[in-house]
């Protein structure tokens, strides 16, 4: 009686464990897969399977022959075709925290109001600049490629890195919540071939980190003397101030929720 029961318990246990992984699982495929090119291969591969079972249903046996062979192929295909989000994503998967507190609301008030007013004031002064603000992903590795600050964040001192005698001028800085963690760090190149080519190394940094990472990279031109937000490896080009802020406060609020 006592090991029947017992046994239930196991198997009911077993059960919640593995609807939690699998949730999980599709939760962060779901999450990973959105705004990508894989959203319109997923329409396609629904469309096959439809087809299939209307085929079935109506017994026509070549077309069906040929939908399982396209299905066999499309396997080793898809795998090339994503290769470089397989890649991507499995590194995410490995940096993410299991528990990630998110921002405070006033923190979130703090960082947004020093940073738009940095690198707005930066645009008008043609000064480039290039800054991220880290959020699930840790950006360790590159705040170990700059110089350490460990500052608290203000508009001035943001400015005053990026003036061209400031000797931590060049490359990226970092925001680790209200703390500048580092200045001078070099960012990952992205090597997407679609981006626009009058864009230099500067934006190719900011565009390539946020691929890597899911950190919100803004990008100051000095020649163009406009802002940039770079997420996703998406580049929003030519940003105002007040867009900026209503987007970054969206995307750091949005970060608190997952
Ligand atoms: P701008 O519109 O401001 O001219 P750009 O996209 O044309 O920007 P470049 O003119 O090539 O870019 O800017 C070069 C600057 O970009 C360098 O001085 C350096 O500060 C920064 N930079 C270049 N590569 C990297 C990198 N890998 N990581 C961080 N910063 C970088
Ligand atoms: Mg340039």
């Amino acid at each position: 009686m006592l090991e029947e029961l017992f046994s239930k318990i196991t198997l009911n246990w077993r059960i919640i464990l593995e609807i939690t992984i699998l949730w999980f699982v599709f939760y962060r495929v779901l999450l990973f897969l959105k705004d990508t090119k894989a959203v319109y291969v997923i329409r396609g591969i629904f469309i096959l399977i439809v087809a299939f079972f209307v085929f079935q249903k109506l017994k026509l046996n070549s077309l069906n022959w040929i939908l399982t062979k396209i299905f066999a192929l499309s396997v080793i295909s898809l795998m090339i075709i994503f290769q470089p989000e397989l890649r991507q994503g499995l590194t995410r998967l490995g940096q993410q925290p299991l528990l990630y507190a998110g921002f405070q609301e006033e923190e979130i008030e703090n960082i947004v109001k020093e940073v738009s007013s940095a690198v707005s004031i930066l645009a008008k002064k043609r000064v480039g600049a290039l800054l991220a603000i880290q959020r699930q992903i840790g950006l360790k590795n590159y705040v170990e490629s700059g110089v350490p600050l460990d500052a608290q964040i203000s508009s001035e001192f943001i400015q005053s890195i990026f003036m061209p005698d400031s000797p931590l001028h060049d490359g990226g800085l970092i925001l680790v919540g209200e703390r500048i963690a580092a200045a001078a760090c070099l960012f990952p190149l992205s090597e997407n071939p679609d981006i626009d080519k009058a864009l230099g190394m500067r934006h190719r940094a900011g565009i390539g980190l946020s691929e890597e990472t899911d950190a919100l990279v803004i990008i100051v031109s000095e020649e163009r003397s406009n802002i940039s937000l770079a997420i996703n490896g998406r580049i929003t080009p030519d940003l105002k101030k007040e867009d900026l802020i209503t987007i970054l406060k969206g995307l750091l609020k949005k970060g608190r929720k997952r």
